[in-house]
């Protein structure tokens, strides 16, 4: 028997394991806010009662008027590629299973602009203003994170 101390710590068993994608670590209750909002498999974005003006990233203020009130909306989910790039480095072990993978903006409907991955699309399909769909994928068991998918029809 070998005990796992002789091996190069790279070549163990334990070093081997996938490890599980990291989740968002929201900065302050707003964040954490949008990211629960997620796990019921929808996608939210607060909207300024002022002006009626979505916003993303999750803030305290509207970036057209500076308004602090703001109700959260559930959003279409449809939107727009608007700009991507293929990744071939896997820079967290977690995703060395998904390269290439596309990481993506989207241009929602409600014109706020998000970052996400663009999944299940050939690449050859990439092009700017392709219709996309939100989707989830689940990582860490249980924890829902936006994606989209090229729309269909
Ligand atoms: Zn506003």
């Amino acid at each position: 028997m070998t005990d796992e101390k002789d091996i190069p710590p790279k070549m163990r068993a334990s070093a081997q394991q996938v490890p599980p994608k990291p989740l968002p670590r929201p900065q302050d209750p707003v964040e954490q806010e949008f990211w629960d909002r997620c796990q019921d498999g929808n996608l939210y974005f607060q909207r300024c009662s002022e002006c009626d003006t979505f916003r993303h990233l999750p803030r305290y203020m509207c970036a057209k008027c500076g308004s602090p009130e703001f109700s959260w909306e559930q959003s279409s989910g449809m939107g727009t590629l608007f700009s991507w790039t293929i990744t071939h480095q896997a820079l967290h072990p977690a995703f060395a299973g998904d390269i290439p993978f596309i990481a993506a903006v989207v241009e929602l409907d409600e014109g706020v602009r998000m970052a996400t991955r663009l999944v299940d699309c050939d690449h050859d399909k990439l092009e700017l203003d392709l219709p996309v769909e939100l989707d989830f994928e689940t990582i860490s068991t249980d924890f829902r994170l936006p994606v989209f998918r090229q729309r269909k029809g």
